[in-house]
């Protein structure tokens, strides 16, 4: 990650050769007191045409031969050509080994070689990420060479690079105490780092087994391939994971650079829901995901230079792809967004300041040298935390949704309780009307036969606790049969009408109750009446019904009716007795009949009279 830009830059600047005088001595002298020495400033380089096939040939070239140039990191963008590059060290103190150290893993092919006045060769080494791990003599993520220097004995540094990739050298000369103490903090530093996101990845992964969230899935499928892509980087992947196959290690870095950017399209699309909220810019999204998926299988098969300078134009455009689509949610007012923003900005922060270090804008303090290191692990850490926030928020709206359908359902509930209240109640109104009508005679409309004996067994009873008087009244119509007759069924049934209608006028108590006894038979039970009351009103409607004039079609009729009556206070409840009281007032309308009819008889019980 830490050259990633210059990566870039290279990539942007490619086959630009930077020439120019240079300041400087011919003569490198080193001095424990400057025990960090970046070479590239004291460079001279020479591209190879091919034909030179050792150092010893390199050094019987004329000086002439050799170009210096001016930038701080030599570079010479995407190149397949071996380039050498030399210098003259002079050590003028102290008489301890320095290391000479390439801070550019992807580096295919390196070759150091020390030559002293005379021409012998003190030390000749091989480096580069083509060669197993193995071979080198200090296991170290970079390659880096032990010269042992003498005081005061000049020598000539040799190196020759050549690589499939970006070419350029940061060669760093350290003195030995200073190699010791920088390799021990820069790998706790990377500890660290790892350290940070090797929890994220495992607390996600937990997570995810509990809440089973896609968002979850995919942020753990980009931080396990950012992991592989920066372990790739610097060196560690092929120090640790793989040191034997420099071949694997080559397409290791563009291939975890190309899924690296396809999974975190994926995260970005899961957790701020592009689908839904941007359906165009998720379209967008979408075909980027998929040149990735393409580019992610071409890193397998492409020419190693062309998947890098892919797959590094999609590791720098990516995130600011991302922090756009983040930006336009987040204003048009989606929360959720907020803190997968807010790492992002982190990201891109720490991407500028180390931009702003490289091109010397800023100089090269902690922050800014690790500037891409801290921000990546920000953004790794920010990224769980809005995971969380998001499931909270989420929850929040399932909660508000779970609510509302609630109380919709409540209200539903109660309106169909009215509905189904009020239909109960015109059920029950229905009922009583239906059973008033199956109590009532539908000719007469007074109550029949049924409803007669009901209430005269209830009268009965209820005599019987109040040891109180019960009359009956029997009314039977005279001749009848000859309305009928004479004047047809239509003209006998008004007449029964209005016979019941004056029968029901005279029954004025409440209790009192008149019933159609059958055919032109009325009875009218007078609970609470004594013998006398009963006959008062059997007399009433006897004269009532000879005094009224029935209008009917053919003129007016008289009509007359006979009265049986009899009257008892019950002493047993015995249903005997009952039966005797009805007999009694039929066989007194018999006597009223065979008298001669219009007329009033009482009936007596046995052993009464
Ligand atoms: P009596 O003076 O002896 O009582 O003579 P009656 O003709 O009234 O007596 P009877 O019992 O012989 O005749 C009753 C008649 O009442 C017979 C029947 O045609 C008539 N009747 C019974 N129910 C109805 C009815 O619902 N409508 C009509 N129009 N006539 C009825
Ligand atoms: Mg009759
Ligand atoms: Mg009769």
């Amino acid at each position: 990650m830490r050259l990633l830009l210059i990566l870039l830059f290279s990539w942007l600047s490619c086959g630009v050769v930077q020439a120019g005088p240079i300041e400087g001595d011919w003569l490198l002298r080193l001095d424990e007191k400057n025990p960090r020495v970046e070479l590239n400033a004291y460079f001279e380089y020479l591209a190879d045409p091919g034909s030179l096939t050792d150092v010893y040939g390199v050094h019987a070239l004329p000086a002439e031969a050799f170009t210096r140039h001016s930038s701080d990191v030599p570079n010479f963008g995407f190149t397949e050509r071996r380039y050498w590059f030399r210098t003259q060290l002079l050590q003028v103190s102290g008489d301890e080994s320095w290391f000479l150290q390439f801070d550019y893993s992807p580096l295919d092919n390196i070759d150091v070689y020390l030559l002293d006045q005379h021409g012998e060769m003190l030390v000749a080494e091989h480096g580069g990420d083509r060669r197993p791990f193995d071979q080198r003599l200090i296991k170290s993520r970079q390659f880096t060479v032990e010269l042992p220097l003498s005081l005061d004995e000049p020598v000539w540094l040799y190196v020759a690079v050549q690589t499939e990739g970006s070419l350029q050298v940061p060669a760093i000369l350290f003195s030995a105490p200073h190699y010791v103490a920088k390799s021990r903090s820069e790998y706790y530093m990377l500890g660290l780092y790892y350290g940070v996101l090797l929890s994220m990845l495992l607390y996600t992964l937990l997570t995810y087994l509990s809440v089973r969230d896609a968002s979850h899935l995919y942020y753990i499928a980009y931080i396990a391939a950012y992991l592989l892509f920066q372990l790739t980087l610097n060196g560690l992947a092929f120090e640790y994971l793989w040191p034997q196959f420099p071949d694997w290690n080559n397409r290791m870095l563009p291939l975890s650079i190309t899924v690296a950017t396809l999974t975190l399209i994926l995260l970005t699309r899961s957790f701020l829901q592009t689908r839904t909220l941007v359906p165009r810019i998720d379209k967008l999204l979408l075909l980027v995901q998929w040149l990735y998926v393409a580019l992610a299988l071409a890193c397998l098969v492409m020419p190693y230079d062309w998947a890098i300078r892919l797959s590094t134009a999609s590791v720098v455009l990516t995130p600011l792809v991302v922090f756009a689509v983040a930006v336009w949610i987040f204003l048009a007012g989606y929360r959720q967004s907020r803190f997968f923003l807010l790492a992002f900005t982190v990201l891109l922060l720490g991407m500028v300041l180390y931009a702003l270090k490289t091109f010397h804008v800023l100089p090269g303090t902690y922050l800014t040298e690790y500037a891409l290191q801290i921000g990546s692990a920000l953004q790794m850490i920010l990224l769980v935390f809005a995971l969380a926030d998001r499931l909270r928020l989420l929850k929040q709206e399932n909660l508000r949704i779970e609510q509302e359908a609630r109380s919709l359902l409540e209200q539903r509930v109660l309106e169909r309780t009215e509905a189904l209240n009020s239909a109960l109640q015109e059920l029950a109104v229905k009922n009583r009307q239906l059973s008033e009508l199956s109590t009532l005679d539908g000719l007469t409309g007074v109550y029949n036969r049924a409803y007669q004996e009901e209430i005269l067994v209830t009268e009965w009873a209820r005599a019987c606790r109040q040891k109180g008087p019960l009359s009956v009244l029997m009314v039977d119509i005279d001749h009848f049969k000859r309305i009928n007759d004479n004047h047809g069924h239509q003209a006998g049934d008004a007449v029964l009408r209005t016979v019941a209608a004056l029968i029901k006028s005279f029954a004025k108590r409440k209790a009192d109750v008149v019933c159609r006894y059958g055919g032109e038979e009325f009875m009218v039970i007078l609970p609470d009446t004594t013998v006398e009351g009963a006959l008062a009103v059997a007399e009433g409607i006897r004269q009532a019904l000879a005094e009224l004039d029935i209008a009917l079609p053919g003129g007016a009729i008289r009509i007359t009716a006979s009265i049986g009556l009899a009257s008892v206070i019950p002493d047993s409840a015995a249903r005997d007795k009952l039966v005797a009281l009805v007999g009694a007032a039929d066989e007194a309308l018999y006597q009223a009949k065979e008298a001669g009819r219009n007329q009033v008889r009482q009936g007596y019980l046995p052993g009464t009279a």
